[in-house]
């Protein structure tokens, strides 16, 4: 069995150790020590990764109670290797998990929230408790994490030879089919649980714990946070973004919720205006239409094309056109389609048939009901040459 040293030190980067296994496997060599700083992965938590003598550990895992480093080159059996781990990285997953203990210690401690699940990724940790918390209790639990952080207070593991000499210790979580020797971790005044990974040796390490996300997730709750420099980095990409987006609202970043109120209601404003105004265009074009249109055996016809015109505002348009006995085929180029609309008053003609050979004429599609059918094709061909087409269509049609 390999001996784990970082579960006596947690912030022992290096040791020197004897290769007792190197075979070749799919992820290039699985080596074998007879002892070992790297962490394998396991418990939701990622491995160490760094260097056996020249050697690159790409992975780290625990086999049959061995711990196997993948690594890109042959190590011959019996050579003593310098084992070094990437400190930056383990560093970067000890506050991660530290700080998960501390989370997890205050939900269950002041809200009786249970943590039922835990996942450290390299650019976000994710914690599961059994029940929700409100908005307000998720910043208490934010707050409380963080000032006991600051108390910089010891967090120490020790090993129980036996369950009988855990009786009396208050565990906030007792690891389900756990055998002797059991390994407690402590957060001095704070969460007592056993664990088997490594952590800071005190909470002022972790840095800043950020809660970023709570939603809900299978009955309780999903907290994804991020702990020291992770924590930072948010905060500063969050600052520069803010920044930006003052700087385009010509304001400072306090004032930019004030600045983007303002806006909205100016846009609301100016959307009321703009729907006013088009409906009052919209009006005069059907007045302009209906004065322009060819009557066949007393039927107004309109077949044309009314310019870019919003797909949404064809149905009342067209309505406005229609008096008397009357039939009208609106066409509207839009960017790089074509939407059309036919509509008829006083005639018996069904406009789901109109619609079939405008979308004929056009390889479009589009349906509707009796009296209006709408449509949409792509912009292919010169519309006038379609649109004179189908208006001697439908004149023959109404004659
Ligand atoms: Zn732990």
């Amino acid at each position: 069995m390999t001996e784990r040293l970082y579960l006596i030190d947690s912030e022992q980067f290096i040791c020197t150790a004897t290769v007792t296994a190197c075979v070749p496997c799919d992820k290039g060599y699985a080596v074998e020590l007879d002892r070992s700083v790297f962490f394998p992965e396991k418990g939701g938590q990622p491995c160490d990764k760094g260097s056996l003598g020249t050697a690159t550990v790409t992975d780290c895992q625990e086999v049959n109670d061995q711990i196997v480093h993948y690594c890109d080159k042959q190590l011959k059996v019996g050579k003593v290797v310098e084992v070094v781990i990437d400190q930056q990285r383990r560093m970067d997953i000890m506050r991660q998990h530290t700080g998960e203990h501390l989370i997890s210690f205050f939900a269950w401690d002041t809200f009786k929230a249970f943590n039922v699940g835990f996942h450290c990724a390299m650019d976000y940790a994710t914690l599961d408790l059994d029940k929700p918390l409100s908005k307000d209790d998720v910043e208490r639990l934010e707050n409380l994490t963080n000032d006991y952080a600051l108390r910089n207070v010891p967090v120490t593991a020790a090993i129980f030879d036996s369950e009988d000499e855990l009786r009396d210790i208050k565990l906030r979580k007792h690891t389900e089919g756990l055998t002797a020797p059991i390994r407690v971790v402590t957060i001095e005044g704070a969460d007592v649980c056993t664990c088997c990974a490594p952590h800071v040796r005190h909470t002022g390490e972790i840095g800043l714990i950020k809660i970023v996300g709570a939603i809900a997730y299978k009955g309780g709750m999903r907290l994804t946070f991020l702990c020291g420099g992770r924590a930072l980095r948010y905060l500063q990409g969050l600052q520069n973004e803010l920044e930006e987006l003052a700087l385009m609202y010509s304001t400072s970043f306090e004032l930019l919720p004030a600045a983007i109120r303002k806006q909205g209601e100016e846009l609301s404003r100016s959307n009321k205006e703009l729907k006013q105004a088009t409906a009052r265009l919209d009006e005069h074009l059907a007045d302009k239409l209906r004065h322009e249109a060819a009557v066949v055996r007393g039927i107004q016809l309109i077949v044309t094309d009314v310019g870019n015109v919003e797909a949404r505002r064809l149905r009342p348009l067209a309505q406005g056109t229609l008096e008397g006995k009357s039939l009208s085929v609106i066409f509207a180029p839009w960017g790089e389609q074509v939407n059309y609309i036919a509509a008829c008053k006083g005639v018996d003609m069904d406009m789901n048939e109109c619609i079939k050979a405008v979308n004929a004429a056009l390889n479009g599609k589009g349906g509707g009901r009796g009296d209006m059918a709408q449509g949409s094709a792509k912009l292919t061909c010169d519309l006038s040459d379609t649109i004179e087409q189908l208006r001697h269509y439908f004149e023959r049609l109404l004659g």
